[in-house]
């Protein structure tokens, strides 16, 4: 908005300087002595006038010492006949009209004003459109130089695969006339798929970095604004500004925003949606191979994508950007740890083994929190203890030690996370406890940390059993200890019912529905889902219960047959709010011998 005012006032400025210019240029009245007629009259009579200048009802003269007089005839002459034998004094004026190119130009401006207000209003966009963005006027994508971008592909680690497919790209870009004269096909548009953090605008930065080429980023989100039109002005404008900068990168970032599938729902008014992405289609279609133009969009939902988006010509370069591995976490830690200082202590394997699931951002997260916490603590470098305690606020949110705690409150969320902690470490094949915490962070008032011994890519059926019955031991613990149900444990009611449904649906695993998937309704790319006879959603209903209940007697009957465990790791979780795994082992060990 402020980019609009701007303009505007330049524009209001112009135009009353002109209005200025134009008053000081005409030329100022001449003045002349009003006479009244009858004077006129009797002058004429008297011989003291010899010659007028007639303009219509205006008569004017000079007198003889060159005094300008003028008088103006009045219209009705009966009137003015009898008023003259009355010796009445006929004073006759004459409206001033302004000069009629003046009159014009103000009768114009209003309307002036308008049409540079409409233009203006087009040209920026909707209200609120930030400040910097403004510096590559209409499409507002954000430009970064080849000069100023400095991401190379060694500050990308961790997704090898990813970057392979990619040297292709820098290569032409770098050197395009080497693939056009071979006769090469280079994709114009590449889709970087994968979940939020693992990277993927890093790579399109490092793209550019490394063809040293101007790296245009937009969000897709910047494109759907609430007036019709103003996306498709934006794209095209957005693909204009690239070619005229070839050869470089135009990056879109969260391209569902604007690619989501047409016939997705999504609430109403999706014209604009679907005009922007129209435009975005068709410039895509008019690239010529001499463009030297490469389109990056990335997104974390592939899968509502439209797809004539994904059509040859198009993005029809898909390569998934992958959470890193073991030995990419490492990478990753080992890039980011160089802007920070590192103890003698720190062993990056051990960091990457325990940081399953963690996005590169995460990870970059992670370091940042580290570095901060050495701050605080006035440590000269970061240690394995401190990058602990900065991994548990990535992974779980900050501390919130100020929440206002009950002590009954205290005690069954001791005895609840007892309750999860004792049936994941009783069972065989369940993920390891790391640590039980009862110390709120984020919005769980309590934590059991797992950490799985391996990586995993696929699940079996033990392994998600296992998962239910801990999920289900903290609610039982609570049943068991106090005799009431309290609503702490209906986020894990709601994974463990979402477990045991994909069980049934997706993966297979119910006996009685055998190996057949039921898919169910995904509004967000529209689609329906199965419709279901009475007697299969029945009997999906039936197996999934029976799954939970077989989950929930298995937990129970640990918990039971170890109540004496359970209440001195309340205890422990009481007095020291955070145990360890090797709390735990020896907690249990002390009980089994009792
Ligand atoms: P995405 O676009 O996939 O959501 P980003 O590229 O924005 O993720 O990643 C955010 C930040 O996380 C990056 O700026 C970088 O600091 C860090 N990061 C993510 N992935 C990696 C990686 N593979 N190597 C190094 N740093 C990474
Ligand atoms: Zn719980």
């Amino acid at each position: 908005m402020n980019y609009f005012y701007k303009n505007l006032s330049i524009w209001l400025i112009i135009a009353l300087v002109a209005l200025f210019i134009f008053n000081m240029v005409k030329k100022a009245p001449e003045s002349f002595y009003k006479v009244p007629f009858n004077e006129f009259l009797q002058k004429v009579d008297n011989g003291a006038i010899t010659k007028v200048t007639v303009k219509e009802d205006l008569i004017r003269w000079t007198g003889h010492d060159g005094t300008r007089y003028e008088t103006v005839v009045p219209q009705d002459s009966v009137a003015l006949a009898r008023m003259l034998a009355n010796d009445v004094t006929v004073n006759t004026e004459k409206e001033v009209k302004p000069h009629w190119f003046l009159q014009t130009f103000l009768s114009w401006v209003p309307l002036l004003l308008l049409g540079i207000l409409w233009f203006f209003f087009m040209r920026s966009g909707s209200p609120g459109g930030g400040g910097k963005a403004m510096a590559f006027g209409k499409s507002r994508a954000q430009l970064i130089d080849p000069q100023k971008s400095k991401v190379k592909f060694k500050d990308v680690a961790g997704i090898d695969e990813a970057k392979e497919e990619l040297a292709e790209i820098v290569d032409f870009l770098k050197n395009p006339s080497k693939f056009t004269e071979a006769g090469a096909r280079i994709p114009t548009g590449v889709l970087l798929y994968g979940e939020p953090g693992t990277g993927k605008t890093l790579l399109a930065k490092a793209i550019a970095g490394e063809a040293g080429v101007p790296f245009y980023a937009i969000s897709g989100s910047n494109f759907v604004e609430m007036y019709v039109g103003i996306g498709a002005s934006r794209v095209r404008d957005l693909f204009r500004e690239g070619k005229k900068r070839a050869p470089c990168i135009i990056f879109i970032d969260e391209i569902d925003a604007v690619g989501r599938h047409r016939s997705a729902g999504g609430g109403g008014g999706n014209d604009e949606r679907e005009q922007t992405l129209n435009q975005l289609l068709v410039e895509m279609d008019g690239f010529e191979v001499n463009d030297h133009v490469i389109v990056i969009a990335a997104t974390n939902r592939q899968d509502i994508l439209d797809p004539a988006l994904l059509r040859p010509g198009r993005f029809d370069r898909q390569i998934m950007v992958p959470l890193p591995d073991v030995g990419g976490r490492e990478k990753i830690l080992k890039v980011h740890a160089e802007k920070v200082k590192i103890g003698p202590d720190i062993d990056w394997k051990v960091i990457a083994k325990g940081t399953p699931g963690f996005s590169g951002a995460q990870l970059a997260n992670m370091i940042n929190e580290a570095a901060l916490l050495m701050t605080r603590k006035n440590a000269p470098f970061i240690t394995m203890e401190i990058l602990e305690e900065a991994k548990d606020k990535v992974m779980m949110g900050a501390e919130r030690r100020s929440m206002i705690i009950t002590e009954k409150e205290k005690k069954i969320t001791a005895c609840h996370e007892s309750g999860h902690a004792l049936v994941a470490w009783m069972l065989p094949g369940a993920d390891p406890v790391h640590k039980v915490t009862i110390i709120p962070r984020g919005r769980a008032l309590g934590l059991t940390m797992q950490l799985p011994e391996i990586e995993r890519n696929s699940h079996d059926r033990t392994y998600l059993f296992n998962n239910l019955c801990t999920l289900l031991g903290g609610r039982i613990a609570e049943e068991i200890v106090f005799n009431e149900m309290t609503t702490g444990a209906g986020n894990d009611i709601e994974r463990v019912s979402d477990i045991a449904r994909r069980m049934v649906c997706e993966w297979g695993m119910s006996d009685a529905i055998g190996p057949v998937t039921y898919t169910q309704p995904d509004p967000l790319n529209g689609r329906p889902g199965q419709i279901l006879s009475e007697e299969t959603a029945r009997l999906i209903n039936a197996e999934v219960r029976k799954l939970v209940q077989e989950a929930y007697d298995r937990a129970k009957q640990i918990i039971e047959e170890n109540r004496a465990a359970l209440d001195a790791m309340t205890r422990a979780l009481l007095e020291k709010e955070t145990i360890s795994r090797q709390d735990i082992e020896q907690i249990v060990n002390n009980a089994q011998k009792t």
